[in-house]
């Protein structure tokens, strides 16, 4: 990516084109007037712009083809396992992928060198069910813990991964991925007049301002959750305990849905904050 050095010049993009089906690819260039990066985590685009690093998490998973037998436990529920021996810091999960399951797990950057081991941890704990399972695919990749210090700059917006909008707790990545995306074209399309007039950095800003008001907070709150409960065996007993609540069960499921943290009324929210604290002190004595 060539950076004009004012604001009028265009942005020249350097690409392979692959469109006739061939594996070297046509070296072409392309002029453009803004850049959205949607390149993922190891954004190019954002080197390019010199957006920042950010911590992130790794992530492996396995695909897994099952027996039919085996499968059909997965048709209508997923897993989600936490223990040091799958995860110091995240959790593992076997969710089903339509006709196959995806077993993995996740861990912040100091612990990577331990990924595999607790992939085994995660097949040991779920042997039971994966018996007889065929691997037909392996995937690492790192998953963004947090927005990277600069997500536009000039006329480039970063996007998903490349920006880092994955939610710490659940680490949801493609919804936010997808809805940036379309939040920054709505931005662009409306501050460009629908394309009469090029769009500056301070237009190309309002998207993040948008973003940030919009889920500033249900960041903030599975940040802290993540912090608070994933950090030893003992708080997650003590998460585990709770999510056998109804109330908490109805607020984080409209959470997962609306993707917004759902305030509860005072009275549940009382209860909810009593509970956390007992099972906290219960986790204590629980933990193995
Ligand atoms: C193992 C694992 C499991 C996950 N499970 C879940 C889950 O269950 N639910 C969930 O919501 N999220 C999950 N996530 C997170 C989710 O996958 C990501 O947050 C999401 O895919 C981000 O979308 P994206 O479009 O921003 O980036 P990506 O999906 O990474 O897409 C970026 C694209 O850009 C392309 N690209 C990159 N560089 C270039 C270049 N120089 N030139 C041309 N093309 C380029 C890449 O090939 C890729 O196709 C998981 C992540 C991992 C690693």
């Amino acid at each position: 990516l060539d950076i004009p050095t004012n604001d009028r010049d265009p942005y020249t993009i350097h690409y392979s084109d692959h469109s006739e089906g061939e594996v070297q690819g046509t070296a072409k260039t392309l002029k453009v007037d803004l850049v959205i990066g949607a390149d993922g985590a190891n954004s190019r685009v954002a080197k390019a712009i010199d957006a920042g690093d950010y911590n992130y998490a790794i992530a492996f998973q396995e695909r897994i083809r099952l027996p039919d037998h085996l499968m059909a436990y997965y048709e209508d529920l997923a897993e989600m396992y936490v223990g040091d021996d799958v995860s110091p810091d995240f959790y593992a999960w076997v969710f089903p992928k339509y006709d196959h399951v995806a077993v993995g797990t996740g861990t912040m950057k100091p612990n990577q060198a331990r990924i595999k081991q607790l992939q085994a941890g995660i097949r040991a704990r779920a042997a039971k069910r994966l018996e007889g399972g065929e691997i037909i695919k392996v995937e690492a990749h790192p998953i963004p813990e947090h927005p990277r210090p600069r997500r536009v700059r000039g006329r480039v917006a970063l996007v998903g991964d490349a920006a880092g909008t994955v939610t710490k707790s659940s680490g949801e990545g493609i919804y936010f991925a997808a809805k940036s995306a379309r939040m920054c074209a709505e931005t662009i399309v409306e501050t460009s007049n629908n394309g009469a007039i090029i769009p500056t950095e301070a237009d190309l800003k309002l998207y993040l301002k948008r973003w940030d008001k919009k889920y500033g907070m249900t960041y903030k709150v599975l940040d802290i959750l993540q912090t608070v409960f994933y950090r030893s065996d003992a708080t997650r007993e003590a998460f585990v305990e709770m999510c056998a609540d109804r109330d908490v069960q109805k607020l984080t499921f409209d959470s997962y849905l609306y993707k917004t943290v759902v305030p509860a009324n005072p009275l549940v929210q009382m209860k909810i904050t009593a509970k956390t604290i007992g099972s906290m002190l219960r986790g204590h004595a629980l933990a193995p």
